[in-house]
C-alpha cells in the first residue's frame, strides 16, 4: 500500500485553500481541508467532495483541532478588508488564537507547519519594494489593524514556537493574489472590477486610483507553497511571494474593461483609511532559494478570471452580485 503524505488545509475551502487543497491531491496527498465557511463556500471544493483523498471538516481554528497529519498550512483566516473588518475581534482571534492552536497540533504531532501571511505585515511601506528585511509601518489602532497585527503577532508565535520547540515552520508573506474562485461579493479590487466590468456597471476606483499593486495569478502561487513547505528545514522564511509586475488601480481598471470589452464608466470614492499607497514585493529571496518566479502575465491571468465570473454570473440571478 502506498503510503500517502496527510495534509491538513485550514481555510481549505477558500479562494487560495481551494486551489492548494487541488494541487496538492494532484501531488498524491491526502488532503483533509477545514473551514468554517465564513469567507469559503462548499461550491469551491465541490468537485473534490467525491475524490476518496479528501476530506471536508467544518471548524473554527480558534478552537483546538485534534487530528493526525504530516503537514499543516494554515490560511484560514477572511483576506478581503471588508470581510475582516465585518468582525475585526474575530479576525484577530482567528489569526492568534489560529495559530496557537495549529502550532500546538504542529507540536504534537512533529509536523511541518505553513503560516499564510501576507504583504500586509509592511503596512503602508516608506521603502519600496518590500524585502522581507523592512520591518513595516502599521498603524497598529487603524480599521487595518485586526488583521495586519494579528498577521504580525501570527508571526511572532511561529518564530517562537520554531526558537523555543524546534518546531519546522515556513512563512510566506502572501502579495496581492487573484484568480478564478475569489468570492464575487468579496470586495478585493479584482474581482470588483471584473464583476462591474462584465456588469456594465461602474467601476469604483477608490482615491485617484494612482496607488500600486502587484498581482499574482492563484496558480503561480500555489506553486510557491509547495516548494516553500518542501524546502530545507533552514529555510524558515519568511518569504516574500508575490508577481514583481507593480500595476496602479487606475491601470488595472483600464485592463479590465479593455479585456471584457465593457462600456463600464470610472468611478471615483473616497480612497479607505490606511490603505497603502504603494506595494511591490522584492522576491530575490525566493527566486535565489526556491527557484520560484510567477510565469503568467496579468493580461493572461485576468482572461482566465474573466471567463471564470463570466461563467458564475451567467448562472446567477442579476440583482445579487454588484460589488
Ligand atoms: P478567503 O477569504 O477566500 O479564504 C479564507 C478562508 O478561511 C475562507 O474559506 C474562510 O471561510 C476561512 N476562515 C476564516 N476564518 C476562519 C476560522 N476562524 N476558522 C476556520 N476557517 C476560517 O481568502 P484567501 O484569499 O483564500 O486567503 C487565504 C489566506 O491567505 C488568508 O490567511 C489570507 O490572509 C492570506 N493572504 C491572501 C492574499 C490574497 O491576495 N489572496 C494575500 C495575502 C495573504
Ligand atoms: N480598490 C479600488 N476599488 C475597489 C476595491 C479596491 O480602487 O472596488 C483599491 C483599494 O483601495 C486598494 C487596492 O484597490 O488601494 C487593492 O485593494 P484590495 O482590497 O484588493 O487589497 P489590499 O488593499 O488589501 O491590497
Amino acid at each position: 500500500m502506498m503510503l500517502r503524505k496527510r495534509v491538513l488545509v485550514t481555510g481549505g475551502a477558500g479562494f487560495l485553500g481551494s486551489h492548494l487543497c487541488e494541487r496538492l491531491l494532484a501531488e498524491g496527498a491526502d488532503v483533509l481541508c477545514l473551514d468554517n465557511f465564513f469567507t469559503g463556500t462548499k461550491d469551491n471544493v465541490a468537485p473534490l467532495l467525491g475524490n476518496p483523498h479528501f476530506e471536508l471538516m467544518r471548524h473554527d481554528v480558534t478552537f483546538p483541532l485534534y487530528v493526525e497529519v504530516d503537514e499543516i498550512y494554515n490560511l484560514a483566516c477572511p483576506a478581503s478588508p471588508i470581510h475582516y473588518q465585518h468582525d475585526p475581534v474575530q479576525t484577530t482571534k482567528t489569526s492568534v488564537h489560529g495559530a496557537i492552536n495549529m502550532l500546538g497540533l504542529a507540536k504534537r504531532l512533529r509536523a511541518k507547519v505553513f503560516q499564510a501571511s501576507t504583504s500586509e505585515v509592511y503596512g503602508d511601506p516608506d521603502i519600496h519594494p518590500q524585502p522581507e528585511s523592512y520591518r513595516g509601518n502599521v498603524n497598529p489602532i487603524g480599521p487595518r489593524a485586526c488583521y495586519d497585527e494579528g498577521k504580525r503577532c501570527a508571526e511572532t508565535l511561529f518564530f517562537d514556537y520554531h526558537r523555543q520547540h524546534r518546531l519546522r515552520i515556513r512563512v510566506a508573506r502572501i502579495f496581492n493574489t487573484y484568480g478564478p474562485r475569489m468570492h464575487p461579493n468579496d470586495g478585493r479590487v479584482v474581482s470588483n472590477f471584473v464583476v462591474q466590468a462584465l456588469r456594465g456597471a461602474p467601476i469604483t476606483i477608490f482615491g485617484e486610483g494612482q496607488q500600486t499593486r502587484a498581482f499574482c495569478y492563484v496558480d503561480d502561487l500555489v506553486e510557491g507553497f509547495l516548494r516553500l513547505m518542501a524546502a530545507p528545514d533552514e529555510l524558515t522564511g519568511p518569504v516574500n511571494l508575490g508577481n514583481p509586475g507593480e500595476f496602479t488601480i487606475r491601470q488595472l481598471a483600464e485592463l479590465v474593461i479593455e479585456l471584457t470589452n465593457s462600456k463600464s464608466k470610472l468611478v471615483f470614492q473616497p480612497l479607505p483609511p490606511d490603505d497603502p499607497q504603494q506595494r511591490r514585493p522584492d522576491i530575490a529571496l525566493a527566486r535565489e532559494k526556491l527557484g520560484w518566479e510567477p510565469e503568467v502575465p496579468l493580461r493572461e491571468g485576468l482572461k482566465k478570471t474573466i471567463a471564470y465570473f463570466d461563467q458564475l454570473l451567467r448562472r446567477l440571478p442579476a440583482n445579487l452580485f454588484v460589488p
